[in-house]
């Protein structure tokens, strides 16, 4: 996968780059990442990349010019050439979808990904009418700047590229998961996974010592009952999303035994 990161703080992405998962994926070569500075495309002694916005009111706006500059020298296919399938152009912004696993899911299968990171008031629209296939938001929640909603995603996507987990499974049986057949079931069809997956949040995890400051691990995690062990995480993982994100639930795969322990939830 290669990801072009469009910005005027080229130099923000060091840090959320340089660790893990996302370093060890960039160090062998399982993505490459390019970030390129907006300034370097303005034409102007004081490489303007901002303006004051027509119709008045607070800030500034990101100019056009600089960005589509920017887009033709990276060789990115235009808005009506480009192949959906390979090449996508994300603009970050609070006014966008709401970022997802599924969504995560899907770009993870694109091979070129660009940003474009909005500062001040935002991006001259015309930038997402002629570039942008996607605007994404992040959450419900005002950012400075679309660097760490770029930094949030490509961390999301790229975890999920084959290779870059040692074990894939991880990023399978864990919270907003899909099971292994997939994330369409029908009503009342019991989920291929027993636990953790399925549109869920994840069940809680423990580790050595088995007693610490007074509280123990719960028994079954330790008495070697894998059928037990499973039902036990379903019904955390159930008791977790009912608690914490019961919207989930409507859209999660449930069999008839989840409804029955959500029932018995107050
Ligand atoms: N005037 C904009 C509004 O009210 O929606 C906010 C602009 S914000 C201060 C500057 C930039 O931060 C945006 O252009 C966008 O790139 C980024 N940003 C802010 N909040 C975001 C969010 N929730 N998700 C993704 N990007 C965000």
């Amino acid at each position: 996968m290669r990801i072009d990161l469009i910005t005027i703080f080229p130099n923000f992405f060091t840090g959320p780059f340089d660790h893990g998962v996302l370093r060890r994926a960039i160090q062998t070569g399982l993505v490459a990442v390019r970030t390129h500075d907006l300034r370097a495309f303005t034409h102007d002694r004081h490489r303007t990349v901002d303006d004051r916005p027509f119709g008045g009111g607070e800030g500034m706006v990101l100019k056009p010019e600089p960005i589509v500059d920017c887009f033709e020298t990276l060789g990115i296919a235009s808005k009506v050439t480009r192949d959906p399938g390979k090449e996508t152009v994300i603009l970050l912004s609070a006014q966008g979808l709401p970022f997802s696993q599924a969504m995560a899911h899907e770009l993870a299968s694109i091979e070129r990904i660009a940003f474009i990171c909005g500062r001040y008031e935002g991006v001259d629209e015309r930038v997402n009418e002629l570039l942008c296939d996607r605007e994404i938001s992040i959450g419900d929640y005002v950012l400075s700047g679309g660097e760490l909603a770029a930094a949030v995603i490509v961390d999301a996507v790229v975890r999920l590229l084959p290779g870059v987990l040692g074990n894939p499974d991880s990023s399978r049986y864990e919270s907003f998961g899909v099971d292994d057949t997939g994330d369409v079931h029908l009503p009342g069809e019991v989920p291929a996974a027993t636990h953790g997956a399925g549109g869920l949040l994840d069940y809680p995890h423990y580790t050595r010592p088995a007693e610490f400051r007074g509280l123990e691990i719960p028994d079954v995690l330790a008495g070697g009952d894998h059928a037990a062990i499973r039902q036990w995480r379903r019904q955390r993982a159930l008791e977790k999303t009912f608690r914490n994100r019961p919207d989930l639930l409507d859209r999660a795969t449930l069999s008839n035994e989840d409804r029955e322990f959500l029932a018995s939830l107050s």
